[in-house]
């Protein structure tokens, strides 16, 4: 498999067509042996970028990420590593959480801190905050940049209308503007990065990062027979989750992901290599971020990349018959 590198949108910045991330995962449902064992696998398969969060684990996946990172030997400028702030990490007293200047300033900070680096590559406001004027969040993550804290700032599960705010804020005051937002992306969830944000990718050159490309890894086809042990949706205190990726809709999804399954077949690949190549095959999209709990599901996954080409016109239109409704 070789590695496909794409621009970060507009931006200079190269990012690996697959990414890894620590959602759930490190400091929490495996081990630190598995997660530098991971963290090794994406890499030495070209990955150049590692996602991670402030809320994640409550700061213990960033401390694990950095200790890997540390032990690693690898050169900084060979790898891209990414903070959020707005859940916070510590508690939900004011100023906790959010997108203040005084959360953002604390939160890369914490994260440089349990990371052991000098900067972050990319920074993102994990979700919008009503709260607090788009202008001071503009203008903190913009200080940050100037401070050589951040390279580049971004949003996660932002609307159009909430991304144009803050370009019209940055263009207005001569301010970084955001380069990237991170939605979540894959076939059961279509409709932000197709509809609502593809304008943006097109007119402004914004870049995605995107999330959840398995659906937390239903587009396996693992939960089409129930739920399997050690799964993430077997985890204590996932049931909000559970909740989300199975739900009323899930005897429909069940039945979708048969007939992708049946395509992948046709194809001589597997469901998650298919779902994810459908995801990479949107020039919208900058890279997938892939979410795993053992190496061979990064092996197996990193296939995605040789089944893009095959994705011709045709068989996509069979797979928008398949999922459109569904998604609906
Ligand atoms: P996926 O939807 O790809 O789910 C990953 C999970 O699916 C794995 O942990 C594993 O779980 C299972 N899985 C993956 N590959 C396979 C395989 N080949 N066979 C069987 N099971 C497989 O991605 P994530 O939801 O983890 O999201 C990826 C990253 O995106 C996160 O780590 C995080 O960095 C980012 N993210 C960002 C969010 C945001 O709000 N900005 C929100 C969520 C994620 P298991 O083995 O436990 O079944």
């Amino acid at each position: 498999m070789t590695m496909e590198y794409r621009q970060l949108g507009r931006s200079g910045l190269k990012v690996s067509a697959l990414s890894f991330g620590a959602w759930v995962t490190f400091g929490k449902q495996i081990g630190d042996l598995v997660a530098e064992k991971l963290m090794h696998t994406a890499y030495d398969a070209g990955v150049n970028f590692f996602d991670n969060a402030e809320v994640y684990a409550d700061g213990r996946a960033e401390i694990v990420m950095g200790d890997i990172l540390k032990r690693s030997g690898w050169r900084r400028s060979s790898y891209l590593v990414s903070s959020k702030a707005y859940f916070g990490w510590e508690d939900d007293k004011p100023n906790q959480t959010g997108l203040s200047r005084k959360h953002l300033y604390e939160a890369c900070h914490d994260a440089l801190r349990r990371l052991q680096l000098d900067y972050l590559d990319l920074f993102f406001c994990h979700r919008p905050d009503a709260e607090t004027p788009v202008e001071e969040t503009c203008r903190a993550m913009h200080d940050l940049i100037v401070q050589g804290k951040v390279l580049y700032w971004g949003t996660s599960e932002w609307n159009a209308d909430q991304i144009k705010a803050a370009y019209e804020v940055c263009d207005r005051l001569g301010l970084h503007a955001p380069q990237m937002e991170q939605p979540q992306y894959n076939l059961f969830h279509r409709s932000r990065v197709e509809q609502n944000l593809a304008p943006l990718c097109k007119s402004r050159g914004l870049g995605t990062t995107i999330w959840s490309p398995l659906a937390s890894g239903l587009l396996t086809g693992k939960y089409n027979a129930g739920i399997p042990q050690d799964s993430r949706l077997d985890l204590p205190g996932m049931e909000w989750l559970k909740g989300m990726v199975l739900g009323a809709d899930a005897p429909k999804r069940f039945a979708a992901i048969n007939e992708l399954a049946a395509i992948a077949k046709e194809l001589d690949t597997t469901l998650p290599r298919l779902a994810l190549a459908w995801c990479a095959r949107n020039p919208h999209v900058s890279t997938v971020i892939l979410g795993a709990t053992r190496p061979e599901q990064l092996t197996e996954n990193f296939g995605a990349l040789e089944i893009v080409p095959r994705l011709t016109p045709d068989l996509l239109r069979r797979i928008d018959s398949i999922t459109k409704p569904v998604a609906a």
